[in-house]
């Protein structure tokens, strides 16, 4: 084939040679102007129909000249830079410069369109500021007032499990803490993640829990809206708590999704209970309560500590792997001292 302009013989794009194909084409366009949306709460940025995502704000302007871009048929775009140059705080002139191949030859080329930054409100913040949720977790204490401590460690829980969720499915969120008489309230975006987070805590604690729905009205498609409940009852006992069990006490060392692991006293002989038969547990001293005694001395299965009422000496066992230090954590059961294992 031959070249209708220069005459050269070789491959040709339409009709020419490659060598007069390019000369003076535009191989690469964008737009006149690109809009970036971000989202004024959450700072999050969108352009051109993509998905919200979180990023520095000289990247997202970068990254929506980028997108916006486009090659003549036949040009494989190898690779493209961005550079941004700020006009004002909201309009940024992007000039873009690619390299690629065509027709066997390596060609560059550059374009330039002006990123203008628009202020939005992504869905998730809009529902999150309009107070949306489809679900409510609901932490209360099987007995009486939900403690302070353990409610304000289920809600850290939910928020820091919620912080690292989010970052994978942005619809996740947080709507709202209630306190109310009787223990705490949360908000939830979605059902699935009010099950999933009661579950968590259930299992975690070793805690009781009930579903409820209710018919709410209908979804923007029409289907009809529930809204769930998840009740989590806190039982009495919390992790590392000395309990009653069997007229014995225990430190509870382990809580799973299917029992529970207790330390004996004294012996340190170590069982595991079902979950069912956890509810016999009686909480004899809350794992923040432990007394502290100075130790005397130590022997391989044995330590002397100081009586902390009356101040006697006091022989008690320890585990052989104890590590004991200056003072040890104690119990008082029926007037016999235990270290706490
Ligand atoms: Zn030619
Ligand atoms: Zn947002």
């Amino acid at each position: 084939m031959f070249c209708v302009k220069c005459g050269n013989e070789g491959e040709t794009f339409d009709g020419l040679c490659i060598s007069c194909f390019l000369n003076g084409k535009e191989l690469i366009a964008l737009p006149h102007h690109v809009d970036l949306e971000r989202c004024a709460s959450c700072e999050e940025f969108r352009s051109g129909g993509s998905q919200w995502s979180k990023k520095e704000q000289h990247r997202a302007i970068e990254d929506a000249a980028l997108d916006a871009l486009t090659a003549i048929s036949g040009l494989h775009i190898m690779s493209a830079g961005a550079l941004a140059v700020t006009q004002d705080p909201r309009n940024f002139l992007v000039k873009v410069d690619a390299q690629g191949e065509l027709g066997g030859r390596i060609v560059t080329a550059e374009a330039e369109t002006l990123v203008r930054i628009k202020n939005n409100v992504c869905q998730k913040c809009s529902r999150q500021l309009g107070n949306y949720y489809e679900s409510t977790l609901q932490v209360r204490s099987g007995t009486k007032e939900l403690p302070t401590d353990l409610r304000d460690e289920a809600v850290r829980h939910v928020r820091n499990r919620i912080e690292s969720m989010s970052s994978l499915n942005r619809q996740i969120f947080l709507t709202k803490v209630e306190e109310v008489p009787g223990g705490v309230d949360m908000l939830l975006s979605s059902n699935s993640l009010g099950k999933a987070l009661a579950k968590e805590l259930s299992d975690h604690y070793g805690a009781e829990m009930k579903e409820s729905s209710k018919l709410v009205g209908k979804t923007e498609d029409g289907a009809d809206m529930y809204r769930t409940t998840f009740l989590v009852r806190m039982p009495e006992y919390h992790l590392n708590d000395i309990v009653m069990y069997e007229g014995r006490a225990y430190k509870l060392a382990g809580i799973s999704k299917d029992n529970g692991k207790l330390v004996r006293l004294g012996d340190f002989h170590t069982m595991s209970i079902r979950r069912t038969q956890m509810s016999s547990l009686r909480v004899h001293t809350a794992y923040g309560e432990f007394r502290k005694a100075t130790v005397v001395s130590r022997s391989k299965e044995e330590i002397q500590v100081l009586h902390p009422v009356n101040y006697s000496t006091v022989d008690i066992k320890i585990p052989e792997d104890a590590e004991i230090g200056e003072s040890v954590d104690i119990v008082d059961v029926d007037d016999t001292l235990f270290f706490v294992p």
